[in-house]
Formats: C-alpha cells, sequence, structure tokens
C-alpha cells in the first residue's frame, strides 16, 4: 500500500478500499487445510499427462486411418484422377516432437532420431508386407533413410519418391535387433489423406486436398460408421470437386463442413455470402449422397446411416427446421435424404446393379 500526499478524501477512500478487501478475503478464503501434492509429484505426473496425450492423439489418429482406408480404397473409382498409390504406413521421428514431449515420447513411445513406424493401417499394403508398430527404418528402395534433423519429413518424400505405381517397394528394419526386409505392393486409393485436428467444435472439413477431422467431431461421431459417414462426406466433397467448382463460380476457395457455421461455428466468412447459399445446400446433398455410395462400395452398413442425424438434431435442436441455416440443409431433411440413399442403395445391392450415383442426363 502507498500513501500518497494528494488529497486526503483520495487516501481515505483508498484506505477504506484495501480494508474492506481484506475483510473479504478473509471471510471468503479458503478454510480447509488443502491436502497438496508434492512439488515432484506435480512434476511426475505431468509426464504421465503428456504421455497420455500422445497416447491419444496417436490412436485417434491411427483408428481414423484405419477407417478411412477402405473409404479412400472403394471410392477409388468416383476420385478420378484424384487417385495415389499409397501404402498405409505412418512413420515418425523425435524431429517433429515438440521440446517439452521430447523425452517422454523417447522413454515411453521408444522415438529417436531415427524414423520409426508408427502405425500400419488396418488391411494396407504395408499390412501386408508385415511391418509393424515399433519397426525401426533403416532403408527404402536400397537408400538409407535420414536420421536426426528433419529425419520424419525426409524419410516421408524419400518412401514418396519410391513409389513407381504400384510396384513393390523395398524397406528393411529393425525389430528387436534384427533386420527384416518388406515388400510393400502400394495400392491406388483416392488420395486425401485424413487428418485428426485438436479442435473441440464438432467439425470435419476438406480443402479438396485433406480431409480434417476435428477431435470434437471425433467424439461426437463415436462410433466406426459415424466417422465413416462424415469422413465419406468430405471425400465425396472432394471426389465431386466441389471446391473447384466453387472457386470457379464465386472466386473463393471454401471451406465445407459437415456441420458448419449454423451450429455454433464460424468456418470461413464464405458461409455467409448469400449468393452462394442454395449453392452450398446443392453440394451438401450431393456429399451426402455420394458419400452414402463411398460407405456402401467400401461394405459398410449403412441402414442406420441416417440416424447421425437425429443424434446431430438431438444435440443442436436448431438444426432440425430448414430455416436454421442458409449453407446447410436441416438435419431432418439430411436425415430423409440419407434414408432415400440407402433405400436406393438396397434395391441397387438385391438387383446385383453397380453401386453407383444417379447422374443427370
Ligand atoms: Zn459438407
Amino acid at each position: 500500500m502507498r500513501f500518497s500526499t494528494g488529497t486526503p478524501l483520495k487516501n481515505v477512500v483508498s484506505i477504506v478500499g484495501c480494508l474492506i478487501t481484506a475483510a473479504l478475503l478473509a471471510g471468503c478464503g479458503t478454510t480447509t487445510t488443502v491436502a497438496r501434492g508434492s512439488a515432484s509429484q506435480v512434476l511426475a505426473e505431468a509426464e504421465e499427462q503428456k504421455a497420455a496425450f500422445l497416447k491419444t492423439s496417436w490412436e485417434r489418429q491411427a483408428r481414423l486411418d484405419d477407417l478411412a482406408w477402405p473409404l479412400l480404397t472403394s471410392a477409388r473409382d468416383l476420385c478420378g484422377e484424384e487417385v495415389k498409390p499409397r501404402t498405409g504406413l505412418s512413420l515418425l521421428a523425435i524431429d517433429t516432437i515438440g521440446k517439452d514431449y521430447q523425452p517422454v515420447a523417447r522413454s515411453r513411445f521408444g522415438l529417436s532420431e531415427t524414423p520409426m513406424v508408427l502405425h500400419v493401417v488396418k488391411d494396407s499394403p504395408s499390412e501386408a508386407a508385415g511391418l509393424r508398430a515399433g519397426d525401426k527404418i533403416e532403408s527404402i528402395a536400397g537408400q538409407p533413410v535420414a536420421t536426426g534433423k528433419k529425419a520424419t519429413k525426409k524419410a516421408g518424400e524419400l518412401l514418396a519418391k519410391s513409389i513407381e505405381g504400384t510396384q513393390p517397394v523395398y524397406m528393411t528394419v529393425l525389430r528387436d535387433g534384427a533386420s527384416i526386409t518388406a515388400i510393400i505392393k502400394p495400392e491406388v486409393v483416392c488420395q486425401y489423406p485424413v487428418v485428426m485436428v485438436q479442435d473441440d467444435s464438432i467439425r470435419a472439413f476438406t480443402d479438396g486436398d485433406v480431409v480434417y477431422i476435428s477431435t470434437g467431431m471425433y467424439r461426437f461421431a463415436s462410433e466406426d460408421r459415424e466417422l465413416q459417414l462424415v469422413v465419406a462426406h468430405e471425400i465425396a466433397h472432394s471426389a465431386e470437386g466441389h471446391l473447384d467448382k466453387k472457386a470457379i463460380n464465386w472466386g473463393i476457395g471454401t471451406f465445407f463442413d459437415v456441420v458448419a457455421a449454423a451450429y455454433g461455428v464460424d468456418t470461413q466468412n464464405a458461409f455467409g455470402k448469400a449468393a452462394s447459399q442454395a449453392f452450398s445446400q446443392d453440394f451438401e446433398r450431393e456429399a451426402d449422397y455420394v458419400g452414402m455410395y463411398i460407405l456402401a462400395r467400401a461394405d459398410v452398413d449403412t441402414t442406420e446411416a441416417a440416424d447421425f442425424w437425429r443424434r446431430m438434431a438431438a444435440e443442436f435442436p436448431q438444426s432440425i427446421q430448414g430455416s436454421y441455416s442458409a449453407t446447410h440443409p436441416a438435419s431432418a431433411e439430411r436425415w430423409a435424404n440419407i434414408a432415400a440413399a440407402n433405400e436406393e442403395i438396397l434395391t441397387k445391392r438385391q438387383g446385383e446393379l453397380p453401386l453407383l450415383p444417379e447422374r443427370k442426363e
């Protein structure tokens, strides 16, 4: 406290203010003797929680990769030129991990300067080649992998460079002290990687190249087939070239969401453009429709797919009616459209007809 030589009244007010504050603090303060962990316990727990974060992030991305793979494969014929030979392998070295997380990444997960197989996608060429998470990568196509700085990026680039169509790629890995050669036969799939984004809002979007799923959406769409519905919808946006068409027609590149601004998520100002409103709704309907075929082609059961929108409406009742958003069809309409698409697919299955979306003449 500091007394000034200024006006006496001001001083009095100031002193009274302090007294009142002190009294309040004493009166409203804690009254228990709080049990507190030691500083070393806090430090140890921080490491534990960092490990939990890394493990959770990697497991979620791995599950997403596993669920996306059959869709990217089944949608191949719908993706036109947007296909690439892929191996279904994710690799990682310590260089990509933030400094704070490096000690725990080393001690708990065995990360080092040498790129390691982080995940082998289920039913992918890498799985068929016998690769396993934890394998340390020694060489790709006869070239030793770089270690240390930018090791992850360099290994990724070397792998990409080594893929020539569906020609086998030889990879040497170290497992339990033994050197093993794996022969990976890449598979041509839709080229969009599906990436988890740390974001609590319930959203999914694509920029035409990559499909992004928020952690909020990951938790909301908790069942495998629900996550696949969302991923298929975003693949459909890209496969149908919605982003290009939009850019050509409106002079803007934009994001498309499953959920979007109507649910309180601000998704790029492009959604506010009245002129593009009907257009966006049509694209959303088309992505829902084509997405259903992507699911069906991957043998995902689409019978209850529409119920995703019931769950969404239960959480966000403002989405039920048509008036809530100009950019996305209402959830009630989306439910009905998806149910209709399911009927169409079932009829085709019964008639053993090709599972392809119906096109305008
Ligand atoms: Zn969409």
